[in-house]
């Protein structure tokens, strides 16, 4: 069996811990790789070699950073199918789904080639006399990322392309659950000519996550994963000095008014409840048709495409969602859906119990539809992430946009409307980072920040783009006179311009 490797310090470096977990293949529930769970050892050689390469990365001119990275950006576009590939194989997501992944990963490396602009300081002449003075964004040194299983590629590229090209350098602790493609990564980072010790991967669980935490020489760590996991880090690495951006899980809401277009709604509903098994934390779990009538006909219309979604692996081109990632989130995914039919929400469309004939032992689920879902229900309360839609019925627009305003999670929301006064108050009053207006998955492009509000985010900076440079840099002023502007004796007043 394949034993997945760390990379530290340019070179891959097999893990001599003593635990390991296993990685699976979602589509026939075999096992695939084993993962050493790193040790805080190997945290700590990650870290050592990231701050050996630290200074003279940080001095490079940035426009040399960049040349990096335009390689880099050449060699995922050319080896495109092949990380595809490898994300499908662990994650279970379709071919397409995971092109599109890495696509909106390769945005980011696009935003980070600019660098040089993003970089530029300010400048003021004459601040006072003879005084100039200029501020800019400096590395804060070396930073780390945690992500998720769900993005295995674009996420991690939400951090360190940006990282680096601000003079950082960079340690990685992907997923435990598809760790293969992030070495990928690594290895074109190198070909592209990357210094060693600039990026560095370790894989492990929660042993890896504290000493990450506990680092004194880690400045900054981005987390993205479910919230009780990024509470945790924000109060365990803000409690050890470090800046941390921590975004969490999602409860995403889609208000139908009654005068939008249905089989558009329908639609986006599909894609963006039931794509890549709702398995994306900007998914939308639950619909909020506005009146009965509009609520009778968008379930009317969503039930048997829910019921004709076609499910299967990766390997099959006609499949338009995959399995879940692992046995135990089918269970998770199961157990939920119990739930809420014990909680008297109607199950138009049953997904559990899908068996598809030679993956049997797959982890496969079918979409599922609840319609007269209500607040009180756990399957409403929790985020399920899985094929599972809930429509929650609201007798008005102020009553759905309460509805979002007063859920924990504030990640993403839309709205399908044709009513320009409807759409404006909600980009306007609705409590949730990323608005769509007729728009499902309103994820920012990478010259925008990505965040959510409420309980989707801790910390205070979005991630990627302009925020994304904010984060992985610190601001310096500096003050400046020459000698022929010093006027004579000492001055004790405090410096001012009257
Ligand atoms: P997760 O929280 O289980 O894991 C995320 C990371 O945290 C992993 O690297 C994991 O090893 C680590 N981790 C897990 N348990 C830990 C513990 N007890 N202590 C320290 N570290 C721990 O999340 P997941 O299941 O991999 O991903 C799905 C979740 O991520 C969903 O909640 C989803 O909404 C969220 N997500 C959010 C965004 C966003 O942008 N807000 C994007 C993608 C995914």
């Amino acid at each position: 069996m394949l034993t997945i490797q760390n990379a530290i310090d340019g070179r891959k470096v097999t893990s001599a811990s003593s635990r390991v977990a296993q990685v699976f293949n979602p589509a026939t529930g075999e096992a695939i790789a084993d993962l050493p769970l790193s040790t805080s050892a190997e945290v700590a050689a990650a870290v050592s070699a990231a701050k050996a390469a630290a200074p003279a990365w940080g001095a490079m001119p940035p426009m040399k950073r960049a040349k990096v990275l335009f390689k880099f950006k050449d060699l995922l576009e050319s080896r495109a199918d092949d990380i595809a590939r490898a994300i499908s194989r662990e994650h279970g997501k379709t071919h397409p789904d995971a092109l599109g992944e890495l696509q909106r990963g390769i945005d980011v490396v696009d935003f980070a080639c600019g660098i040089p602009h993003l970089l530029k300081g300010e400048f003021s002449r004459n601040v006072g006399p003879d005084i100039d003075s200029w501020s800019d964004r400096q590395p804060l040194g070396v930073v780390a990322g945690i992500t998720p299983f769900n993005f295995p590629v674009m996420v991690p590229m939400w951090m360190f392309p940006v990282a680096i090209a601000c003079g950082n350098t960079f340690v990685l602790k992907p997923s435990e659950r598809d760790p293969s493609s992030t070495l990928l990564i690594w290895e074109l980072l190198q070909e592209a000519g990357l210094p060693k010790g600039v990026f560095n991967v370790v894989h492990g669980d929660k042993e890896a996550v504290d000493a990450i935490l506990d680092h004194p020489d880690i400045a900054a760590v981005s987390f993205v994963g479910s919230t009780p996991i990024a509470e945790y880090i924000y109060a365990r690495g803000t409690a050890k000095g470090k800046r941390i951006q921590a975004l969490g899980g999602a409860k995403n809401h889609m208000i139908v008014m009654p005068d939008a277009d249905i089989d558009q709604a329908v639609d986006a509903l599909m894609g963006a409840g039931y794509g890549s098994a709702g398995e994306r934390c900007m998914a939308i779990s639950v619909a909020v048709p506005v009146g009965e009538t509009t609520a009778n006909k968008l379930v009317e219309a969503l039930a048997p495409k829910v019921r004709a979604l076609k499910v299967g692996p990766a390997t099959d081109p006609e499949a338009e969602m995959g399995p879940v990632v692992t046995a135990e989130a089918k269970r998770r995914i199961t157990s939920l859906i119990d739930q809420g039919v014990k909680e008297g929400a109607d199950l138009v469309v049953d997904g559990r119990g899908l068996v598809l004939q030679g993956y049997e032992n797959g982890f496969f689920l079918g979409g599922s539809l609840f319609d007269r879902v209500t607040p009180e229900m756990a399957i409403y309360k929790q985020e399920i992430f899985g094929p599972v839609l809930s429509v929650v019925r609201a007798g008005s627009f102020d009553e759905a946009a309460g509805l979002i305003n007063a859920h924990e999670y504030g990640n993403g929301t839309a709205i399908f409307t044709r009513d320009g006064d409807a759409a404006r108050a909600f980009a306007d009053k609705i409590e949730v980072g990323m608005v769509g207006i007729n728009v499902p998955i309103p994820v920012p492009v990478a010259y925008h920040s990505f965040g959510g509000w409420k309980r989707s985010l801790f910390g205070d900076h979005s991630i990627y783009g302009p925020e994304g440079v904010r984060f992985y840099t610190r601001l310096k002023t500096v003050t400046a006179r020459w000698p022929t502007g010093i006027r004579k004796g000492a001055e004790f007043n405090f410096p001012s311009l009257k």
